[in-house]
């Protein structure tokens, strides 16, 4: 079985503003095995990018448990965490003008995060030349980022994010500003280094297109995950179940359900039978799961 890269459990983060709390993820469990390539959709205010932001290690999580290539993101110093987004994770975001540094060239730009990190300084220029030949920009090496396609910078833009052979790429929107064509072109490429480096690479995305060129699309409903579709298989969206055995209904089913927030769980012949409290199951109006509904 694949190791496991990212594993979150029971994760929770909470905003305070002012004498507010916005419960942003409320008991999140997310396994992404290493080499896969993950979609995390679902609607606006559901906590993808907030999951984004602590997996990047640019956000603390305020309870559970979460961890990265063997690194608990629950407890790290202001230096382990410096580590942690110098070497784990790259990051690639929807503004083309967040990636790169406008002053500088594309070569300059991928050489940076080298030297911060201490990448060996006589493999940096070499090791930057080859990652943007493979992402297709080895006649752009001098070239500023305004000199460059949208397409050109978000490639440039995963060079940069690759420099120090980090084995988690995040990707928030990265196709977003791109037109269809050239977003296929991103998502080719996203799928070559998959393939080549063996990058694991999590997606948020509203783009179906984008989610269902993942392996596995996760959706986030408020603050947990919900459902999930496997896409090299049959394309079935089955329901997630975490580790105390919560489920989310999706909304659909339980809208044709009048349940009144409660349901008899009984158990059926190799299934379980969600069933509004107090019906008999003999006018039809039944739910099935595999699990307790939270
Ligand atoms: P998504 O990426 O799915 O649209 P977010 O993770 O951005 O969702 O937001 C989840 C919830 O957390 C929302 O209710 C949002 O308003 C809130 N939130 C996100 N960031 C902050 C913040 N820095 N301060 C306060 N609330 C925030």
């Amino acid at each position: 079985m694949a190791e496991i890269l990212v594993r979150s459990h029971n994760l929770v983060k909470i905003y305070k503003a002012f004498n507010l709390e916005v419960v942003a993820l409320q008991g999140l469990d997310l396994s992404v095995p290493r080499g896969e390539m993950l979609a995390l959709v679902g609607p606006s205010g559901a906590g993808k990018s907030t999951l984004l932001n602590i997996l990047g290690g640019l956000d603390d999580p305020s309870a559970g448990k979460c961890e990265v290539a063997g690194v608990d993101l629950t407890r790290l110093t202001r230096q382990e965490r410096l580590l942690y987004r110098r070497r784990i994770v790259g990051h690639v975001w929807q503004q083309t003008s967040r990636n790169l540094l406008s002053d500088l060239t594309l070569l300059d730009n991928v050489l940076v995060p080298m030297i911060v990190a201490g990448y060996p300084a006589g493999r940096q220029k070499k090791r930057a030349k080859a990652l943007l030949g493979l992402v297709g920009l080895g006649d752009r090496l001098h070239h500023k980022p305004d000199r460059l396609s949208g397409g050109e910078q978000q490639r440039g833009a995963l060079a940069v994010a690759l420099a120090n052979e980090p084995p988690l790429l995040l990707a928030d929107e990265p196709t977003g500003e791109l037109d269809s064509v050239t977003a296929g072109d991103v998502l080719r490429l996203l799928r070559q280094l998959n393939a080549e480096l063996g990058l694991t690479t999590i997606v948020v995305t509203h783009d179906t297109v984008v989610a269902e060129n993942m392996d596995r699309s996760v959706a986030i409903r408020d603050g947990r995950t919900s459902t999930e579709v496997l896409h090299a298989e049959e394309a079935e969206e089955t329901v997630i179940i975490d580790g105390v055995g919560r489920l989310q209904i999706p909304k659909p089913l339980l809208e044709a359900i009048p349940f009144g927030g409660r349901a008899s769980v009984r158990l059926g012949d190799g299934h379980i039978e969600l069933w509004p409290a107090g019906g008999n199951g003999e006018n039809g109006s039944a739910a099935s799961g595999n699990g307790r509904a939270s």
